[in-house]
């Protein structure tokens, strides 16, 4: 299993560190920033599984952050669990009115935020499995499977990846770094151009079905998934 990523967003150097040493102890692979320009950058750079935001940040707000996260659609998908010093009711209405999945009050237990990192994971994956379609094309992550009007598409393991990412990610852009990136990783070195070799064979893959050309070349920019296009 992959090491999950966590981006931990908080001021406090001494809160900061501690989080980073307890969640890195537990398996995580940890990021600590100090405030939302930071966390806006390192998410961009590595993409967590999930963040702990402060509430109480120097520059914007945790909650504001979190709101601007839960806008961008490539950023919604990830879980928030907000730290907050304040316990009255009212803030906790606002933290997941604005779209933390989860919050937690300091002072917490590190067994406690280790609970909730779990259980706000574990639905995520949930979420992660459920059956995605285009048209008449459908992926199952549950099974694996993808198929066009019931007929199974033998795809291999790299094109299953990439169709799953774009599937998930339609109408936008991505270049081969981002594909390589989002699809293969950052710890793996590849050739751009391997891109290629698998969007090439997941057209074929495609191809008996017309389902190609809902994977578009986008000149000097990348690869396109646009659904609409049949
Ligand atoms: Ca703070």
């Amino acid at each position: 299993m992959t090491q999950k990523k966590i981006l931990v967003v908080e001021d406090e150097r001494a809160i900061r560190d501690m989080l980073a040493f307890n969640l890195g102890r537990a398996g995580y692979d940890v990021r600590p920033v100090a405030d939302a320009r930071e966390a806006r950058a390192a998410i961009a750079d590595v993409h967590p599984d999930l963040v702990v935001m402060d509430w109480m940040l120097p520059d914007i707000s945790g909650l504001e952050l979190t709101r601007q996260l839960k806008r961008d659609g490539e950023t919604k998908e990830i879980p928030v669990i907000m730290l907050t010093a304040r316990a009255e009711e009212d803030d906790r209405i606002a933290g997941l009115d604005g779209g933390a999945d989860d919050y937690i009050v300091k002072p917490f237990s590190q067994r406690e935020l280790l609970a909730r990192i779990r259980a706000a994971l574990r639905r995520s994956t949930v979420a992660d499995g459920e059956v995605v379609s285009a048209a008449d094309l459908k992926l199952d992550a549950a099974s694996h499977r993808v198929s066009v009007r019931d007929a199974e598409v033998a795809l291999g393991p790299t094109e299953y990846r990439l169709l799953e990412f774009f599937m998930h990610h339609p109408d936008r852009v991505y270049s081969r770094a981002q594909l390589l990136d989002r699809v293969w990783g950052g710890n793996v070195y590849v050739e751009e151009r391997t891109v290629d070799v698998h969007i090439r064979r997941l057209r074929k893959a495609l191809t008996p079905y017309g389902y190609d050309r809902l994977i578009r070349t986008v000149r000097g920019a990348g690869y396109r998934f646009s659904p609409q296009q049949t």
